[in-house]
Formats: C-alpha cells, structure tokens, sequence
C-alpha cells in the first residue's frame, strides 16, 4: 500500500514502491512533487484530505482518516494521516493509503443484489396483474373459435387460433415469473423430477432475447430417479446455470443438457456450452459470490454462488469443468429421494 511522508504543503518528502507504482513513475522522481499531482493525478488536493485542515487542527486530532479516490485509476483508499513528530513550525505527516476497491465494489454489488430481489418482486406482482387478463382472453378466444366453426368461417378460425396461441405462452411466460418471484423463505421438500424441472428453466430462458442463435440438445436419460428437494430452488440452479451457458454463447452454439446416474445411483444433470470456456487460473473463482466477468448492470455474479448454497443444501454439490476455448460443462449431482420401503 501507498506509504508517504509530506509536509503540510502536500509536498513528498518520502515515498514507498506502492506509492511509485500508484503514480507510475521512478519512486526517486517522486519526493518534492505535490501528493495529489503526481501520485493521484489531480490539480487540487484531494476531496476529504485530512491535509486541507489547518497544521493546528490536525495536530488537536493526533490523527484522521479519509476516503480518497483515483477517478482516472477507478481505485479509492482510506487514507490515515498521523503526525510524523512534534515540530509545530514545519510540520511533517504520514499518509497511509489503504486500497479499499474490492471493498467499496462489493458494497455496490450487495446493493445491486437487492435491487434486483427487488426487481423480481416487482415482475411478481406484474405477472399476478396480467394472469387474470390473460385468462379472460383465452376463454373468450375458446368461446370466439366454437362460433367460427359453427358458421364455417376458415380465416376467422386461423387468427383465433393464432391469437390463442400467443396467449398461452404468455400464460406459460406469467407462470414462470410468479414461480420465480416466490419467497425463496419456502424450504419445503418434496420427491421432484429434475427433468421437469430442467425442461421449465430451458422454457423460461428460451424467452430470452440472448438463446436465439443457441441450437438445444437434449440428452437425457428416460427415468432418472426423483430427488428430495425444494422445486422453486432447483429451478432457480438450473435457470442460472442456463442462462450462463447461453449468455457465454452469444453469437451461436450448441446447449447440451445430459443426465445419468452414477454409481452411487446420484443424479447427474450436466449444462454443457460451446462457449469460449473459461481459463483455468479463474475456474476455482466462478463460485465466490459477487465473482462475474459480465459487465455492469448485466451480471450481479452472484447466480453460481447462490446455485451453489441451494445444491449444497440439497445434500449435492455442482462440478465445473472447463478449457479456455473449449466450452464450459456445470454438473449438478444429487443424491436419490429415499426410496418408499
Ligand atoms: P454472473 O452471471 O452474474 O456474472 P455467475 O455467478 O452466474 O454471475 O457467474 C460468474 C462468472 O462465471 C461469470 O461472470 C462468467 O465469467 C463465468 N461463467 C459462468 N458460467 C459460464 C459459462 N458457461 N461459460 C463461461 N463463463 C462462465
């Protein structure tokens, strides 16, 4: 970390390599510059500086602490500035810089997370609203085709038809959202087929905007044995896991869903990219929460964390396997439902 010792005027007198390295010259380049041009590229002393005070009020305080940021570097520090000795006629302090980035980011990205448990309240109530309408304009278009049949008119019969239609994937896209947005407070457990679930997350994610050039192979075995688990939860793994594969391929490939049964009689359900994969120095990364290599606003990089505790809840566990270049596997394995006898 940055490590300085300036006079009251904001002049170097001494710096560390961290404070050469922040400054991106010669650390023997450095002593006699002013701190806030040469090491924080600015042309006034920094916003907060405990220096901006007169030498009598800083000495009163002993010491003082202040927030700091590098706007064209996007690095902030907490800066601790002590006095260096007693000399009141030319005093001399030491400036700590403490890089608090990761920090401040996280901090962002929790409450980035909440909005959007937010967000997916408010899509839960939106899809509550639109379920009744979107009812009432299937029964009517139901009733609407039984007249058209009746006096024998084809066109009319085509466009109801049409119409209901687009009504009921609306209806299955309302379904998802409100099955989505559900409290996740609800741990209930039950026998649950994962394919039933897998095929609902391909549905709700096959919606999306980004599956469009993405072809979809499924490759699971019939009869897989029921797991114990909470539906809403699993399904969340299995969208998130989806989703990923699907966004890491955003101009084409192949989405393969696989399932078997190990010999343990686990189940195993793998989603399995031809995306670019990813390298292996940031494989044992993808699962820390807030991890996400997407840009701002488009990943919260908490979908594998949470995918993670939901699995491990269920007494499972997700494997990742992936290559740079070579596409990316996740493998959800879970243990079989106690059988009834
Ligand atoms: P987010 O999707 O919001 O970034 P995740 O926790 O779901 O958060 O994923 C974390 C990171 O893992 C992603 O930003 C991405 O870098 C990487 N990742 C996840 N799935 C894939 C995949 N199928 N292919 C390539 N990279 C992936």
């Amino acid at each position: 970390s940055p490590l300085t010792q300036v006079n009251s005027r904001f002049q170097l007198l001494r710096a560390n390599l961290a404070t050469a390295a922040q400054a991106g010259r010669p650390v023997r380049e450095l002593p006699g510059t002013l701190c806030f041009e040469s090491v924080y590229g600015r042309t006034e002393p920094c916003t907060g500086c405990p220096l901006n005070e007169s030498p009598e009020e800083i000495m009163r305080l002993g010491s003082s602490e202040a927030e700091i940021a590098d706007a064209a570097k996007e690095k902030t520090f907490l800066l601790s500035i002590y006095q260096f000795d007693r000399d009141v006629e030319n005093p001399r302090y030491v400036c700590y810089y403490k890089d608090i980035t990761e920090e401040k980011k996280l901090q962002l990205q929790v409450v980035q997370s909440e909005k959007m448990a937010g967000i997916g309240q408010l899509a839960g109530g939106v899809a509550h609203e639109l379920n009744n309408p979107i009812g009432v304009i299937l029964s009517f278009t139901q009733f609407s085709k039984e007249t058209a049949e009746e006096i024998g008119d084809e066109e009319l019969l085509d466009n109801l038809h049409e119409i209901e239609s687009a009504a009921k994937r609306c209806k299955g896209i309302v379904a998802g959202m409100l099955e989505f947005s559900r409290p996740s407070l609800d741990e209930q457990m039950a026998p649950v087929s994962l394919e039933e679930i897998v095929d609902k997350a391909l549905f709700l994610v096959s919606t999306q905007r980004a599956s469009r050039n993405v072809e979809i192979l499924r490759e699971m075995q019939p009869d897989l044995p029921l797991v114990m688990g909470n539906n809403n939860q699993l399904l969340q793994v299995f969208i998130n896991l989806i989703r990923n594969a699907v966004e890491a391929m955003a101009s084409g490939g192949n989405l393969r869903l696989r399932s078997c049964v190990d010999e343990r009689n686990y189940v195993r359900i793998s989603v399995i990219d031809s995306g670019p994969g990813i390298p292996s120095v940031k494989l044992n990364r993808v699962f820390e929460p807030f991890y996400t290599t997407k840009a701002p606003g488009e990943g919260t990089g908490l979908g594998l964390s949470v995918s993670y505790g939901i699995v491990e809840r269920h007494q499972g566990l997700i494997e990742v396997d992936s290559e740079a270049g070579q596409g990316a596997t996740f493998t959800v394995v879970l243990p079989p439902a106690p059988s009834g006898d």
